[in-house]
């Protein structure tokens, strides 16, 4: 599970999260949606401590991340490994695919498995097959990512998260960089993975796809949670106007 108590945080003063408290459990996919500059990525950004929170909690597996203030008002890590293990187990995907270029598609999969969970290479390569396969990419283990199309990146970023076994898996609009034809390919990845009842949270500007494979949305509007409930509450029976004309905008 991924807990979230009271989550503030400011850029310079701006505070762009107001106090957001959001419970995934164990199997929830919760879809996470809002205009831009809602706060969308700060949220999952501040999941992984990518961006430092300015005040509240975060659990992850029923444990607390040890943060303190530092003189700057921001809440850094205790015991900077306790947050390396934690988000060793915490799979990020992004827009931008971010795969190392100079790695081919079997070492960036590797990578984390072996040179941060120590896990024995044989066994490191034999997973990456594996889950490769899984994505559709087994014929692609030792291309670099630039002779990639952005549907196979994104489906090899999924991997390489997947090859982790994370506790959560964090999207930031996966599929919004990718030309309309590649989109399809990518989330029935997503979707597979959706029904292995791995906790998710998914930022998405795809709301068909919200409406029928999460289990929980939230709509944030200005760095709080407007509204949410269940795919049926949020897209057939909205009540806040700013959701209403938030749906109408996107449909
Ligand atoms: P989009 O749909 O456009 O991706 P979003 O909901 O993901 O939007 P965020 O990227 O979380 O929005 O940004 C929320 C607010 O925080 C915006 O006003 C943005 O300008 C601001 N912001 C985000 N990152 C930073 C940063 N590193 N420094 C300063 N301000 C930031
Ligand atoms: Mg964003």
């Amino acid at each position: 599970a991924v807990e979230i108590r009271a989550l503030r945080k400011s850029f310079s003063g701006v505070e762009v999260l107001k106090g957001i408290s959001l419970t995934a459990r164990q199997g929830d996919i919760v879809a996470i949606i809002g205009g831009s500059g809602s706060g969308k990525s700060t949220l999952l950004r501040c999941i992984n401590l990518l961006e430092k929170p300015s005040a509240g909690e975060i659990a992850i597996q029923g444990e607390p991340y040890q943060l303190r203030p530092d003189k700057d008002g921001a809440l850094v890590p205790v015991d900077r490994r306790q947050i390396q293990r934690i988000r060793a187990h915490l799979g990020m995907v992004f827009q931008s695919f971010n795969l190392w270029p100079h790695r081919t598609v079997l070492g960036n999969v590797i990578e984390v498995p072996v040179h941060v969970l120590k896990m024995p290479r044989e066994a490191a390569i034999a997973r990456a097959r594996t889950l490769l396969e899984r994505v559709g990419l087994g014929d692609k283990l030792d291309v670099y990512p630039s002779f990639l199309s952005g549907g196979q990146q994104q489906r090899a970023a999924i991997a390489r998260v997947l090859a982790v076994d994370p506790l959560a898996m964090l999207f930031d609009e996966p599929t919004s960089a990718l030309d309309p034809e590649l989109v399809g390919e990518v989330l029935s990845v997503i979707r597979d993975l959706a029904a292995e009842h791995r906790t998710m949270l998914l930022v998405t500007h795809e709301m068909a796809f919200a409406r029928d494979v999460a289990t929980h949305v939230v709509f944030l509007r200005d760095g709080i949670i407007e509204e949410q409930g269940s795919p049926a509450q949020i897209f057939e029976s909205p009540q806040s106007e700013n959701l209403k004309q938030f749906i109408r905008s996107v449909a």
